[in-house]
C-alpha cells in the first residue's frame, strides 16, 4: 500500500515537472519560431539579420538550460551569480516581446532609465525567464490588443522593472491567488509561470508589487537590490 502512495507520488511530481517543462519550453521555442519567420520576410539588412539570429540561438540555449536545470531539480550546487544589468535585459526582454506582442495587437512602449547604474546581481537566463513569464501574461490578458509598457527606474536604492498593461485586470483575490501553482484562468494556462517567476525574484532578494484594476489594466513593480560596480 505504502509502495503504491509512493508509487503514485513520483508520478504526480513526475507530470507536474513535465507540465512546467512544457511551459517554460513553449516560451523560446515561440520567440524563436517569430524570428525565423522574420529572416524569411526577405527584406531584413544583413545587421538586423545577425542581430535575429543572434536572439534565436540564445533563446534555444535558454530551452536548453531549462531542460537542464528540471532535469537536476535535486542538484544542489550554487545557481550561477553574475552581474545583471537591468536596462539590457529589458531591452532583450522587449525583443523577445515584440513578436508576440504583434501577434496580439498589442504595442509595445520601452522607457529605459538614463541611470547607468541599474545593475543587480542574479542568475542571468532565471531572471530573463521571470521577466518573461510576467510580460507574456500582460500580452495575454490583452486578448483585444493594447498597450504594454516596459520601464526601467531607481526605486529608492533599488533598480527596479515595471511592466504595465492595459489589459483585464484582477480583483483582489485574483492578486492574492498569484504565484500559488495551477492556479490559471487561461484554457491552456499552466499556472505555473507567475509561481516560477516569484521564486526566482525572491531567490534575487527582490520585491514585489502588484497594481490591478478590473478592465483597466495591471503593473507589477519589481525591484532588486542595487549592486555598485566599479
Ligand atoms: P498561466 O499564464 O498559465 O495562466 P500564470 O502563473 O502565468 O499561469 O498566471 C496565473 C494567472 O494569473 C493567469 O491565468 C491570469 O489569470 C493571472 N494573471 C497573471 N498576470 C496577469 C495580468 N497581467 N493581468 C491579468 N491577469 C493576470
Ligand atoms: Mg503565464
Amino acid at each position: 500500500m505504502r509502495e503504491e502512495v509512493e508509487k503514485s507520488e513520483k508520478l504526480r511530481l513526475v507530470s507536474d515537472m513535465a507540465a512546467s517543462v512544457a511551459h517554460e519550453i513553449r516560451n523560446p521555442l515561440t520567440a524563436v519560431r517569430g524570428f525565423i519567420h522574420l529572416l524569411g520576410t526577405g527584406d531584413v539588412g544583413p545587421d538586423k539579420r545577425e542581430f535575429y539570429k543572434g536572439i534565436c540561438f540564445s533563446e534555444l540555449d535558454r530551452a536548453e538550460q531549462i531542460i537542464s536545470d528540471y532535469l537536476s531539480l535535486a542538484r544542489t550546487d550554487p545557481e550561477s551569480m553574475e552581474l545583471i544589468d537591468v536596462n539590457a535585459e529589458v531591452s532583450y526582454l522587449s525583443n523577445i516581446l515584440i513578436t508576440y506582442a504583434n501577434l496580439n495587437n498589442v504595442t509595445l512602449v520601452v522607457t529605459l532609465s538614463k541611470d547607468t547604474s541599474l545593475t543587480t546581481m542574479g542568475d542571468r537566463s532565471k531572471f530573463r525567464q521571470a521577466l518573461i513569464n510576467i510580460g507574456k501574461n500582460a500580452i495575454e490578458a490583452m486578448p483585444e490588443g493594447g498597450t504594454l509598457r516596459l520601464m526601467t527606474g531607481r526605486l529608492g536604492d533599488q533598480a527596479a522593472v515595471t511592466i504595465r498593461d492595459t489589459g483585464s485586470g484582477m480583483t483582489a483575490d485574483q492578486i492574492r491567488r498569484l504565484g500559488t501553482p495551477y492556479y490559471s484562468t487561461k484554457e491552456k494556462g499552466t499556472g505555473l509561470g507567475t509561481m516560477i517567476s516569484f521564486s526566482i525574484i525572491k531567490k534575487m532578494d527582490g520585491r514585489i508589487d502588484i497594481k490591478s484594476e478590473v478592465g483597466k489594466g495591471t503593473e507589477f513593480t519589481l525591484a532588486f537590490p542595487r549592486v555598485k560596480v566599479g
